[in-house]
């Protein structure tokens, strides 16, 4: 029997969905944009109040600011099973925020280029895949 994808933390990326996005907050007040989301502005010019903040999805697209390669295996609860190197990407979001996240492929990449948000697998145990938000090149 196919075991059930479950995301690793509630709230951090719409699922199910066929067009993942990453779920943020915005402020109403100063438009300060936060990811994941709050319950305060995290603008410590601006007023402390629950109400100015709501819940946005993000864009499911960005740019590629940086990266590297995850050549050993992270501490938990960082743990992707079983290990094989993988690219980790800093993305900068239509949002103007930059999101840190494990890339599908390390190969061909460019700085600058277009990322898509998508969701993949982290590891799995007897029950459940545990599922992540990734970015992948838009080709
Ligand atoms: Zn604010």
């Amino acid at each position: 029997m196919a075991k059930k994808q479950v995301p690793i933390i509630e709230g951090l990326f719409t699922w199910p969905s066929d067009k993942p996005q990453l779920i943020a907050s915005r402020c109403k007040k100063c438009g300060t944009v936060m990811f994941p989301k709050t319950a305060f502005c995290a603008n410590p010019d601006c007023e402390k109040s629950r109400e100015n903040v709501e819940v946005v999805n993000l864009s499911n697209k960005g740019k590629l600011w940086t990266w590297t390669i995850q050549n050993y295996a992270p501490p938990a609860p960082f743990r992707k099973e079983p290990f094989e190197p993988y690219g980790i990407g800093m993305i900068d979001t239509e949002e103007g925020l930059r999101v840190l996240g494990i890339l599908t492929t390390y190969d061909n990449l460019k700085l600058g280029m277009t990322m898509e948000m998508t969701t993949g697998k982290l590891y799995e145990d007897d029950e459940n895949e545990y599922i992540t938000w990734m970015w992948k090149p838009v080709a």
